[in-house]
């Protein structure tokens, strides 16, 4: 009963304060809608957008899944300054905006585009816009330095409009992009301008002081005119009119003022126009009255009205008490005696040589004003006369009580929080103790088994050399800011050209780059990295589209028992270690199915081991790497068997590919002319090292049916080549590679300033100038990694280019002037392939490329 008399008490309380408050601009800082949908996805439109899954509709902060690509960019920018791209939100009414967030594009990692500075637009009407500037002129807003962080501003002066445009500004044409939020809380004051003579410069003692509306956003003349300044900015001003509440302003900052010689006939006029016609019952207009100075209080407002074209006759006249005694900046309320109006014209008389104001505001109807709740200036309410302003006081105590109770609120929530967390400590140091005692069981029983295996293991590591040795793994984020911008990339060429080592063009096959390990981590791992942190959360959003193959239910893999596999041969080795040819003893019964073409028992099997001194983070990224894997199921996706993780050393057991991977196997095969192609197949039959077209454009084939495959999860591999496809019995093809990565063929990878290593020769312009990976720079690597099936992996792409020549090659593509160099048709590709197919994949609009659909379907049909 006491419980409901409470929240009924807090509730009219909540009421009561959010209907007199309105316009508080400490209070005034609710989020408008963008990241909590109020704002349809109508209401958001832009200038332009770089691609269907980058438009307007997905700016909004801190959302970045969706069917989109995590932010809203526009194309890219040809005026950097900002002056043409925007974002634009429609609110549709009047609000009060005291603050924006920004955030750029991360899309849980694969995004790193972001607006340095941006500049706001806005307008009442649609049509008019104004540009916002602070205090000082500035346009400029510092915005975002990385991706992820969102960066609040606060807008001094705030804004009044409907509509706002965030509008990106760039040193450069560049991609940007940008997820935004708008704070703050509807206008009910419901004026749209005001028109007042400009205020007029005092000289007090020497002193330049200036009572200008600084801030005003519409015409200057004779008059100001169609805009809102200062006397709607939520800012009263001091009783001391030199001083200001903002540091570093002019004497006088806060008021507009006028001098009574100006104005012959001893008043202002001063004309308020409202978005529609209102029921008035009072205006509160914030007056100084520093009378040892000069200025004072109106002596008297004459205010009439007008609901169509004219002024109606009868004004509605009040005269305050002027006051002589107190100097106090006040309040002063004027009755309106709910008169019908769209707009209002006072004029108000002079008391004293000067008449400053600071602040007006308006209630009409139900609306409320700006002048309730907390003064917004420290030591305002003790100089305002209860009499001036009777409902200050009202709402000062609700609005205490009402902050105590939010506290109160708060500190009960937050003690709900602390008992959780301490639950779930306990509950872990529970969990981890009954482990210990599993796991010490289990330690006893396969300590036999595992002391076999790694006495191998080792034994081997160290009769290869010292690669193996090397456990050193480090987190890579290669789109860095150098990264993503691509003419600073492209202008550093000439220095990197002389300082970076020159790998030079490679004519052999890959076996020949095995050495130079310089231990540089492998891109594919980094970007491996982020993929599988998202999964975290569930959900991979990657540039086209989101992903949902992570989505839903944990397929989890199932534990081998680690006993039953026996060690046969090392086949090679990765980033996190060695694989291994092993026998595992009833895996058939254990999956439950055969696998697909063995029958063999104990089946052989590719076990892939985390070396025994990973580090946490090497042993995290294993563990995602199977939770990858583990939900693909294709015939040309290497499949995932079984795991053996519940002790050290980590292992994922994959199905055993007999022919190793695609670009040894090719390399060590030679092409048939097509004339001996019979002869060719019976050789092959044989086991003669030969290959024939069409077994090649076979081979082709399973990898796009592969690709098919994931991208039909939108999933994008971000480093598909023939090295990371491995071949099994009668030229099976299957896609490997989804995060390992392999010394014998660093020489693919090319170090960008020493952060990380990329393939460049397979990547698009796009996700090298860009960082942008999409399922069409995917089908950019495919045309590379076909033209290699077809030249047999005797050459690398490119081979005549160095690294940098192959990137100012990506810079050509970029520019598109007909100077990009392609890679040439290999000497057994007939014209149509090349033509239709091979160079389609490397079309400079990502959207022209073919899909992995059309690509399998093309050719099929070419098999035919
Ligand atoms: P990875 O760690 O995936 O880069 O693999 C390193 C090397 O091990 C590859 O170059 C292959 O030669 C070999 N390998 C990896 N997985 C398999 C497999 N499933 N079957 C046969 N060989 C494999």
């Amino acid at each position: 009963m006491e419980a409901r008399q409470i929240s009924h008490h807090v509730f009219f309380i909540l009421l009561a304060a959010t209907v007199r408050s309105q316009v508080n601009p400490e209070m005034c800082r609710y989020p408008l809608g963008m990241t909590g949908g109020q704002i349809e996805d109508e209401d958001i439109s832009a200038s332009s957008q770089w691609s269907e899954s980058t438009a307007a509709r997905f700016g909004r902060l801190d959302l970045d899944n969706g069917d989109g690509d995590g932010a809203w960019c526009p194309d890219i920018m040809s005026e950097p300054d900002g002056l043409k791209e925007y974002l634009q939100v429609d609110l549709r009414s009047l609000h009060f905006i005291t603050l924006v967030g920004t955030q750029g594009r991360h899309a849980d990692g694969m995004g790193n585009e972001f607006a340095q500075r941006y500049r706001i637009k806005y307008s009442r009407d649609g049509s008019n816009w104004v540009g916002w500037h602070d205090r000082k002129g500035r346009q400029v807003i510092e915005g975002n330095r990385n991706a992820y962080d969102v960066v609040l501003k606060d807008l001094e002066p705030p804004i009044i409009a409907r509509f706002v445009r965030f509008m990106p500004v760039t040193d450069h044409s560049m991609i940007v992009c940008m997820r935004v939020e708008l704070y703050g809380c509807e206008w009910l004051d419901g004026l749209v301008s005001y028109s007042i003579p400009d205020g007029h410069q005092m000289i007090y003692r020497g002193l330049d002081v200036y009572f200008n509306d600084s801030v005003y956003d519409g015409a200057s003349a004779e008059r100001l005119t169609k805009g809102l300044g200062q006397l709607t900015d939520g800012t009263w001003g001091l009783d001391d009119f030199l001083h200001s509440h903002i540091y570093s302003m002019w004497p006088g900052y806060d008021y507009v003022g006028w001098s009574n010689k100006s104005f012959p006939k001893g008043y202002v006029e001063t004309i308020f126009e409202f978005d529609h016609v209102r029921n008035f019952t009072s205006m509160k207009v914030h007056c100084n009255n520093m009378f040892s100075r000069g200025a004072r209080m109106f002596r008297q407002a004459s205010c009439y009205f007008r609901s169509g074209s004219d002024w109606e006759a009868d004004p509605v006249i009040f005269r305050p008490t002027v006051d002589r005694q107190n100097q106090g900046a006040r309040f002063i309320t004027v009755p309106l005696g709910d008169r019908t109006a769209s707009a209002i014209k006072c004029r108000f008389h002079f008391s004293d040589l000067w008449m400053l104001f600071s602040e007006v505001a308006f209630q009409s109807g139900s609306a409320v004003y700006n002048t309730s709740l907390t003064p917004r200036k420290s030591g305002h309410p003790t100089n305002t006369l209860p009499g001036d302003d009777p409902t200050h006081k009202v709402d000062d105590s609700n609005t205490r009580i009402l902050i105590g109770c939010l506290v109160a609120i708060i500190a009960i929530l937050l003690a709900i929080i602390v008992i959780i967390l301490w639950r779930q400590v306990w509950q872990k140091m529970l969990e981890k103790a009954s482990r210990r005692i599993l796991d010490d069981e289990l330690t006893a029983r396969l300590a036999v088994q595992t002391r076999a295996f790694s006495s191998h293991h080792s034994s081997l590591s160290s009769e290869e050399g010292g690669s193996t040795s090397n456990s050193t793994y480090e987190r890579i984020f290669p789109l860095c800011a150098d990264y993503q911008e691509p003419s600073r990339l492209i202008r550093k060429l000439p220095e990197f050209a002389q300082s970076t080592e020159h790998l030079g063009p490679s004519t052999s096959c890959r076996a020949l780059a095995t050495s130079g390990s310089d231990g540089a981590p492998h891109y594919a791992e980094a970007d491996i990295i982020s993929l599988q942190e998202s999964m975290d959360s569930s959900t991979y959003s990657i540039t086209a589209v989101s992903m949902n193959l992570f989505a839903g239910t944990d397929s989890s893999m199932r534990e081998f028992p680690r006993h039953k596999l026996t060690f046969k041969e090392k086949l090679g080795e990765g980033q996190f270690g060695e694989v291994h040819l092993c026998e595992a003893e009833g895996m058939q019964d254990f999956l439950d199915e055969s696998i697909e073409g063995n029958n063999e028992s104990p089946l052989l099997v590719a076990v892939k081991t985390l070396r025994e001194d990973a580090n946490k983070n090497a042993r995290n990224d294993f563990l995602k790497e199977i939770r990858i894997m583990s939900r693909l199921r294709d015939p040309n996706i290497v499949r995932l068997l079984a795991v053996c993780v519940d002790t050290d050393p980590l292992c994922m057991i994959t199905e055993y590919m007999e022919n190793g991977d695609l670009n040894q196997f090719l390399c060590s095969l030679r092409l048939k002319e097509a004339a001996d192609e019979d002869k060719a197949e019976e050789e092959e039959k044989e086991g003669n090292s030969m290959a024939s077209y069409s077994k090649l454009i076979g081979m082709a084939v399973q990898i796009a049916s592969g690709m098919k495959y994931l991208s039909s999860l939108n999933f994008v591999h971000r480093d598909l080549a023939t090295r990371n496809c491995l071949v099994g019995k009668n030229h099976t093809i299957k896609i490997a590679d989804f995060g390992m990565s392999r010394n014998l063929y660093r020489g693919d990878y090319y170090r960008i300033q020493g952060r990380a290593v990329l393939p460049i020769r397979w990547m698009s312009w796009e996700s090298i100038l860009l960082g942008k990976f999409t399922m069409a720079s995917d089908v950019w690597a495919f045309g590379v990694t076909l033209w290699e099936i077809l030249t047999l992996c005797k050459e690398q792409p490119y081979s005549q280019l160095s690294d940098e020549q192959v990137i100012e090659n990506t810079g050509e593509f970029f520019r598109d002037q007909g100077k990009q160099v392609y890679l040439p048709k290999p000497p057994c590709c007939p014209d149509g392939v090349y033509n239709d197919l091979m160079l389609s994949c490397w079309r400079r609009n990502a959207k022209q490329r073919p899909s992995f659909h059309d690509i399998h379907t093309q050719l099929m049909e070419s098999l035919a």
